[in-house]
């Protein structure tokens, strides 16, 4: 068995050591001489598996009681229709444009209601995050939403926006669990699991107890209004059982390596080492500014699509996978989420030197 450097934006690098208990427990989960896969959702077994794995995600972030935390399905796409049709009351939105995904959350927010898009950094690719301190917040705004961390241009949100009252929603899914946060600054958080917590097919929705209402959008579908899921504790329907349960594992996986805290400092030693290198690269350049860099995603081009190409297949042969950038961008990206170690992005480093020299 060989496993490769998977440098993937999503689905992405899961824990080993979470892959290896997996796969020990595939057969048989403990004891119930079934997968987890197999199990009811409404079994003892499973029932420990998602109360845990909702304990466990609590104490990582410091979730007060006041929030729920959801396990939902559709991906984070579902919620650019379910945080309109639930949180929009006034038919009135304010949306922070940083990217593809938050231009698509404001795209389908348009179908329910009017969106505001009260600041954007399309002028320049989506390379900065705007100035966020004073915007024209608009008085009657249900929310004010924004994509925390740019999964295609490798920008983050250092500072989150001053919403001067209103209620904030952040799309995390490409930087949930890397770095602690205060919880409490936000209505929902929400993301995709699959770019850096576990397996595609679970999103998971922490939003605050005041806004899961019944008085949501006429025609909003049952399974699209949080207090279905709330209600029953993301146990209306079937759950994704075995995401959540990949899912849970990473959490006590997070807990082991120390917490968001000590994920944090990896995650920053980490970036620095990709980050120094192409500062001083006299073939590679970073794409973004250098104050609004994501920790998760390192965007990077060599001014030559040819020899992009070419880096991107020598380094698939070197082991080092999924390094082409997103095809609205082109270039090269990479994913360096929680479980991709420190080994992996020096071989990464390694690896761009070696072409730099032979190339320039
Ligand atoms: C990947 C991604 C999405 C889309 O996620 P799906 O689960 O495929 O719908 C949305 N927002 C961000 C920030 C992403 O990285």
């Amino acid at each position: 068995m060989s496993r490769v450097y998977n440098f993937s934006a999503g689905p992405a690098v899961l824990p080993e050591e979470v892959l290896k208990e997996a796969a020990a427990e595939m057969l048989d989960y403990k004891g119930t001489g079934m997968s987890v896969m197999e199990m009811s959702h409404r079994s003892k077994a499973f029932e420990e598996i998602i109360t845990t794995a909702e304990q466990d995600i609590r104490d990582l972030m410091g979730i007060p009681d006041n929030y729920r935390v959801l396990f939902l399905q559709g991906g984070a796409s579902q919620q650019f229709a379910m945080i309109p049709m639930n949180l929009m009351k006034n038919r009135v939105a304010d949306y922070i444009i940083t990217g593809q995904w938050a231009k698509k959350a404001a795209k389908e927010a348009e179908k329910y209601g009017k969106v505001n898009r009260i600041a954007s950094s399309e002028d320049k690719t989506f390379s900065y995050i705007p100035d966020c301190s004073d915007l024209p917040i608009s008085e009657d705004a249900d929310y004010v939403y924004i994509c925390e961390n740019n999964t295609i241009y490798g920008t983050k949100f250092k500072e989150l926006p001053n919403t001067k009252g209103k209620t904030l929603v952040a799309d995390v899914s490409s930087c949930f669990l890397s770095e602690p946060v205060d919880v409490t600054k936000y209505g929902v958080i929400y993301g995709g699991v699959q770019k850096n917590i576990g397996p595609a097919g679970v999103v998971i929705v922490i939003i605050r107890e005041d806004l899961i209402t019944e008085d949501v959008l006429p025609g909003t579908p049952t399974m699209l209004t949080y207090k279905t899921h709330a209600d029953a504790k993301s146990l209306y329907n079937t759950p994704p059982a075995y995401g959540i349960y990949i899912c849970g594992k990473v959490f006590k996986w997070l807990k082991a390596q120390g917490g968001l805290a000590a994920m944090k400092e990896r995650n920053e030693k980490k970036a620095k080492v990709l980050y120094d290198f192409l500062d001083q690269s006299r073939l590679f350049k970073g794409t973004v500014v250098p104050k609004d860099r994501s920790l998760m995603n390192v965007p990077f081009v060599t001014g030559n699509a040819d020899l992009d190409a070419k880096f991107v297949k020598e380094a698939k042969e070197a082991g080092l996978e999924n390094l082409k950038g997103h095809r609205t961008v082109g270039g090269m990206r990479a994913s360096i989420y929680n479980a991709m170690p420190y080994e992996g992005v020096v071989a990464l480093v390694d690896f761009m030197k070696k072409f730099e020299e032979e190339n320039l």
